[in-house]
């Protein structure tokens, strides 16, 4: 398939045919195809200034800056071009405060199933075989436990944790939303071992669960929240932000990069974030999320044999198959609608943070016709 055109929720082949998106390019496309508020100020950016070097401030940088803390309720934002190098990043921070206090404090903790991205030490954090074989040792310091099994991360906790890091919903594993509690307890963990806790909100950051974070459904504050994928509605940008007391762990010249935080990139941050705000789309997720939730689990319901669970938040939803997911995913294409399969049987649905009830509804007929027939 070769894509061609986007506009909203829909997307265009180069054979002209037309596909409702409930994926949005892997979570990214926030604001759908084309918004005007974003390509307005991605053109007008690219006319003035696309690039400078990091040695300077530009005053789209500052706006993008602002905004960033205020959604994220962090203090101090670190600008990066992709989730791995956002979570590099703070991973590097977090071992940075560690190996300041003793030598040993370097052990990273996170989930089985997890995904953190496909750089060298993003991939040892991930929990995953399939990324791991084929490339030797993996960097060392890392530690895998159960997701949602808190006696399992107790028992691996030990003053040489400089971080735990987690997604707060698991996205690539499967659309895994943790037991409730869970993350209270793994927060008094590292408060009690003085671990820093890192959020990788790279998939369900960005009013993707129908809060600004996820983070902000558990009341749960982490120490260091990475993000990605939505935050630029389309243009590649990421980053990690912390509050005020860890910033400093970074002297300047610490940590960086060319292209991080560049004019364009934060251009697209401050008019997708502004839009969403402007739109109210937060809570609008919230509810739209709420109604797919139920579209599907009315689907669970006539096909109990088939659909074993459906699970998430917000539009993060997953759809879980007795079978391949596979040919659903094949199945819902032909009939014109985009959804994915993650983890082997568990459709995901991350589609637009605009996407309108009359197109949720074209999306759960494909579904309900796929299911139908497999
Ligand atoms: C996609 C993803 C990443 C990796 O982001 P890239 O931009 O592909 O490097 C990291 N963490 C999570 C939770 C993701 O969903």
């Amino acid at each position: 398939m070769v894509m061609e055109l986007g506009h909203g929720c829909r997307v265009w082949d180069n054979e002209g045919n037309e596909y409702v998106d409930a994926f949005a390019g892997i979570a990214v496309n926030s604001l759908g195809y084309n918004h005007p508020v974003l390509v307005k100020a991605i053109s007008e950016q690219a006319a003035k200034l696309m690039h400078c070097s990091n040695l300077y401030y530009t005053e789209i940088q500052v706006k993008a800056l602002r905004v960033v803390a205020e959604v994220t309720g962090m203090d101090r934002i670190f600008f990066a071009n992709c989730g791995a190098e956002g979570n590099e990043g703070a991973m590097k921070l977090a071992r940075k405060y560690g190996v300041s206090k003793a030598p040993t404090k370097y052990k990273i903790i996170s989930a089985d199933e997890s995904f953190h991205g496909r750089t060298f030490d993003t991939l040892a954090a991930t929990g995953h075989d399939y990324y791991h074989v084929g490339y030797g040792p993996l960097s060392p310091g890392h530690v895998l436990v159960p997701y949602g099994d808190i006696k399992a991360l107790e028992a691996q906790m030990d003053d040489d944790v400089c971080a735990v890091l987690l997604e707060p919903i698991q996205g690539e594993g499967g659309v895994h939303v943790p037991p409730a509690e869970y993350l209270q307890q793994v927060r008094a963990l590292c408060d009690k071992h003085d671990a820093l806790l890192i959020f990788d909100e790279v998939q369900t950051g960005v009013a993707r669960t129908g809060k600004w974070f996820a983070y902000m459904h558990s009341g749960v504050k982490p120490d260091i929240l990475t993000f990605a994928k939505g935050i630029g509605g389309g243009f590649p940008v990421a980053g990690f932000a912390v509050p005020e007391r860890l910033a400093h762990v970074f002297k300047p010249g610490d940590h960086g990069g060319t292209f991080g935080g560049n004019p364009l990139a934060c251009a697209a941050v401050y008019a997708t974030l502004t839009t969403i705000k402007s739109e109210g789309l937060v809570d609008k997720v919230a509810e739209k999320g709420e109604y797919f939730k139920n579209e599907l689990r009315t689907l669970q319901e006539k096909y109990p044999d088939k659909v074993t669970d459906v699970r998430g938040c917000g539009l993060m939803l997953g759809m879980e198959v007795a079978g391949e997911g596979k040919p659903i995913v094949e199945s819902c294409l032909e009939n014109h609608v985009i959804v994915n399969c993650t983890a082997g049987n568990v459709i995901r649905i991350v589609p637009p943070l605009i996407i309108s009830k009359e197109e949720i509804d074209i999306v759960v007929a494909a579904l309900d016709k796929a299911l139908a027939a497999c």
